[in-house]
């Protein structure tokens, strides 16, 4: 049984509730005037980069996620959602990430919701892919390697397989076990023509919002093989640089015009 997702239900969430949006949200900025002068701010989009990822660490808030050797999983996959962006935005200009937290805060404190405006979040600043970062963890300790969690939908399952595959070939890269990617329905919500949806809420709203969503599970962080790759800041940096390249050349492949 896989504790990242089952123990935390980390994915599910069907609970609705109001939010307050968050600030950086936001992608108008404001130019000119003065203190002095009548404020007339004009509105100015900022210049979009070609390629445009958005990066979910997951968890955050009260949700820690797992947690083994003393650290949590919400903060690993924070800091390696920072490093795939370091990576990228010196490696690849052309790529605009976004990360749907900065910080241990969360868009809501009901999952639902959370997970929800996560995905909101990536569609409103027009991310063409969404990558929702996460560690796993067994019962017995005793897995290992990467798993992709996607969305069986047909409207991003096909594009959603292929992200999962070159995710997968970039871990697998590193020694990593290809464990492969899956779908999951959910046992009780079905959409209009009675055919159930996706149990995972990333892939669920990613569907909804036409953007290829996936949940990755680079390694398990409760197992001494696989820990190896997360042990410290140069085996994360290492194991996210291997996670842009592939995240880059599949924007690339996919999205150039
Ligand atoms: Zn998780």
């Amino acid at each position: 049984m896989m504790l990242c997702m089952l123990a935390t239900a980390c994915e599910r969430g069907d609970e609705e509730e109001d939010y307050k949006p968050v600030d950086h949200l936001s992608k108008v900025v404001t130019q000119g005037g003065t203190p002095s002068a009548t404020p007339t701010p004009t509105p100015t989009e900022v210049p979009r980069k070609p390629y445009i990822l958005c990066l979910d660490p997951g968890h955050g808030g009260k949700w820690t996620g797992a947690m083994y050797h003393g650290v949590e999983e919400r903060n690993l996959v924070l800091q390696l959602a920072k490093e795939i962006r370091s990576y990228l935005n010196e490696h690849y200009p052309d790529i605009e990430v976004y990360l749907t937290r900065e910080t241990n805060d969360c868009f809501s404190s009901d999952l639902g919701t959370d997970l929800r405006k996560r995905v909101e979040f990536a569609k409103e600043n027009g991310a063409q892919i969404l990558v929702s970062l996460h560690l796993n963890a067994s019962d017995a300790h005793n897995l290992r390697g990467t798993m992709v969690c996607i969305s069986k939908q047909p409207n991003i399952n096909g594009i959603s397989i292929e992200l999962a595959n070159a995710l997968l070939d970039a871990t697998e890269s590193l020694g990593l076990k290809r464990r492969g990617y899956e779908t999951r329905n959910s046992g009780d919500t079905f959409d209009e023509n009675g055919v159930p949806v996706d149990y995972y809420a990333i892939c669920r709203h990613g569907s909804s919002l036409g953007i290829p969503a996936v949940i990755l599970e680079s390694c398990f962080m409760d197992n001494s093989i696989d820990y190896e790759y997360i042990k410290d800041d140069k085996a994360i940096r290492k194991l996210a640089a291997a996670e842009a390249e592939a995240m880059a050349k599949f924007l690339i492949s996919h999205y150039s015009k």
